[in-house]
């Protein structure tokens, strides 16, 4: 009985131990688990310029090794560095056939000239637009990710994009491992 108590004892000592070593050898386990901590690091712009329907397909995309990393302008270069510090790979500069790196914007509606069709409202991803149909359309700047979708549906180009204004709920502070270099 107690040959069998033992044998017991090291079977579960050695489930334990591999555990350990499948938890500190392979820190990303399972693409929803990587998927789900690159998505943390895009920019959630969600503009489609990676060809993706937005961040989340994106970090999809990257996790199952169909995507590169380096196809979000507006992530830009601090993003790409992330990634490949993630998923431990070296960074590659920005794809220029996904755009260039431009600082932060948000857009602005013309609200004399609009004529409130509502196509903007229709083509904003993150519901930042307020109007009505045949009423003047406003966005609220601290939702616009500026993602500039709904600027090719408006008949009368009145959006305009402008620099992002200064804000906490916008600014990314450096991981300890980012500022040190
Ligand atoms: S380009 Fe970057 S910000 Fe735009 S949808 Fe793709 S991952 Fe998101
Ligand atoms: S208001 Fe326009 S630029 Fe801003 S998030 Fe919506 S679609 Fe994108
Ligand atoms: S698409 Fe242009 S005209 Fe139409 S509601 Fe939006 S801002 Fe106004």
């Amino acid at each position: 009985m107690s040959v069998v108590i033992a044998m017991a004892v090291l079977a579960v000592g050695a489930l334990g131990a591999a555990r350990i070593l499948i938890a500190t050898a392979s820190p990303l386990r399972g693409s929803h688990d990587v998927a789900l901590r690159i998505d943390r690091l895009l920019p959630q712009t969600q503009c489609g310029r990676c060809l993706y329907a937005g961040c989340r397909p994106y970090a999809e995309a990257i996790a199952r090794g169909e995507a590169r990393i380096n196809q979000c302008p507006p992530g830009g270069a601090a993003t790409i560095r992330r990634l490949a510090r993630l998923l431990g790979v070296e960074p590659l500069a920005l794809n220029p056939r996904h755009g260039t790196e431009v600082p932060a914007s948000v857009v602005v509606i013309d609200e004399e000239t609009c004529i409130g069709c509502t196509k903007c409202i229709q083509a904003c991803p993150v519901d930042a637009i307020l109007g009505a149909a045949r009423q003047m359309h406003t966005v609220i700047a601290a939702d616009c990710t500026g993602c500039e979708l709904c600027i090719p549906p408006c008949p009368v180009d009145c959006i305009a994009v402008v620099p992002a204004p200064a804000a906490t709920h916008a600014w990314r502070w450096p991981t300890p491992a980012e500022a040190s270099g």
